[in-house]
């Protein structure tokens, strides 16, 4: 069997590693010059650096089966840590490494920063949710969500809301609460206390997946098309035309915007919400506490340790950064880091359309379209999850078994 993966993003990587291993004759095309797409590793200044910060967590399994599978090894490419969402001086949450889901309940109760109260009325609604098995109403946004479990404190603004614009890149009042409970169920809510992690890139986003899938690919019997962007997918009656070039099936894992050009019944509409990284270099013997720390100024949201003083802070979602210069966003940027020395080399990277609006209500296609030859992957057609590297990895090995004619089960 013949099949063409067009996008070399973490959802094609996932599905031509899937069809390459099932026997599939495979050639991956990537517009790009390396796999990766939205998550890759970038050179500025001499520098290896991300396209834009990423945050990994233990219930990624998939994403962590993948890694394995092409030769990556999750144990030294992360900084594996329990979770712990920590505002100097206002909020710290820290769970400890104990069986789940004794970690959350005692991670709760021993949360500063939150009153007995609210941390034992947050238990209960917690225990709700499980019972509910976490379903909600699809129109229903986080922050309605929030206002009517009574979820109005320090919890509501210190880690349900961030936690929610992190996952969801989109604030509570515009983002779909199922969504969100769906998250929270495979991480929070899950029975594995290893789900619950932080999983902080130790190394580039290249040396995740995109390069050892590339070598992988390639010793596997893959063809790789780097740097091919396909302008021509026509459905033929002896096969699927890709650029002239004949397959039995395709598998379109470009980002929805770039689908509908290649095929009309691709077509997807929908908002984009941007994210920016802010990288900035201070002294090497500069560090955070904690690798992960969350910011309550006007700007910042997150800033995470890269090591030898590179500090990458994050701006999800659209806001009020988008009213500044560059200069003016860095100054404010090191003035909400308030650390005791200047930095020495600063890099503002927008990535405009780095996730869908994962709103209420959302209508999300998934891997079948009209043509049983034809189909989708991307984090868009993983409706259960929102724009994420497990959401597009699963994608791409469904669509890979829908192809080999296998059933496709998430790993366990
Ligand atoms: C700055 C940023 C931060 C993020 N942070 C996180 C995070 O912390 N945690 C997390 O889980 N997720 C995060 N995400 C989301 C995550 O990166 C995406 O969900 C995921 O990478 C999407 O993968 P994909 O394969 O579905 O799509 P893409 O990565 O968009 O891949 C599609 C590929 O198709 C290629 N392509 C398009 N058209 C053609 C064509 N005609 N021919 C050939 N190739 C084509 C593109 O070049 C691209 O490589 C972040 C995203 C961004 C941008």
């Amino acid at each position: 069997m013949k099949v063409a993966v067009i996008g070399g993003g973490w959802a094609g990587i996932a599905a031509a590693v899937e069809l390459t291993a099932g026997g599939a004759t495979t050639t991956l095309y990537e517009a790009g010059r390396v796999l990766g797409g939205r998550a890759r590793a970038i050179n500025i200044d001499a520098r290896t650096l991300d396209n834009g910060q990423h945050i990994l967590l233990g219930a990624y399994r998939d994403t962590l089966a993948l890694m394995r599978q092409v030769g990556a090894d999750p144990e030294s490419a992360f900084d594996r840590r329990p979770l712990q969402v920590v505002d100097p001086g206002a909020f710290r949450l820290a769970l400890p490494r104990w069986p789940a889901p004794l970690n959350v309940a005692w991670g709760l109760l021993a949360a500063e920063g939150v009153g007995w109260r609210e941390k034992l009325s947050t238990a209960w609604w917690m225990q709700r949710i499980k019972a509910r098995r976490f379903r909600l109403p699809r129109e229903l946004s986080v922050a309605e969500w929030l206002d009517a479990a009574g979820q109005t404190g320090a919890l509501r603004r210190h880690l349900w809301e961030p936690l929610c614009l992190a996952a969801l890149n989109i604030p509570a009042e515009r983002a779909s609460a199922q969504v969100f409970a769906n998250v929270l169920r495979d991480s929070l809510g899950s029975a594995r206390r290893e789900d619950t992690d932080l999983l902080l890139p130790s190394v580039d986003l290249g040396q995740l997946l995109p390069e050892p899938a590339t070598g992988w690919l390639a010793a596997n019997g893959a063809t790789l098309r780097l740097g091919h962007r396909v302008a021509n997918l026509a459905p033929l009656p002896h096969g699927i035309a890709v650029d002239g070039e004949i397959h039995d099936s395709a598998i379109v894992a470009t980002a929805p915007q770039h689908a509908g050009q290649l095929w009309p019944a691709l077509a997807a509409g929908f908002a984009y919400e941007p994210i920016v990284t802010v990288y900035v270099q201070f002294a090497a013997t500069t560090g955070l506490a904690f690798p992960l720390r969350k910011q309550s100024g006007n700007y910042g949201q997150w800033v995470v340790d890269r090591g030898r003083g590179l500090l990458a802070c994050v701006l999800s979602g659209h806001g009020a950064w988008e009213a500044l210069g560059e200069a003016e966003l860095v100054a404010a940027l090191v003035a909400e880091l308030a650390l005791p020395t200047p930095p020495t080399w600063h890099k503002v990277i927008c990535e405009r359309r780095a996730t869908f609006a994962c709103r209420p209500n959302l209508t999300r296609p998934d891997h079948r379209t009209p043509d049983p030859r034809i189909l989708r992957a991307g984090d868009y057609t993983w409706a259960e999850y929102p724009a994420t590297l497990e959401g597009a990895v699963r994608s791409g090995r469904r669509a890979a078994h829908a192809v080999l004619g296998n059933d496709y089960n998430p790993a366990s």
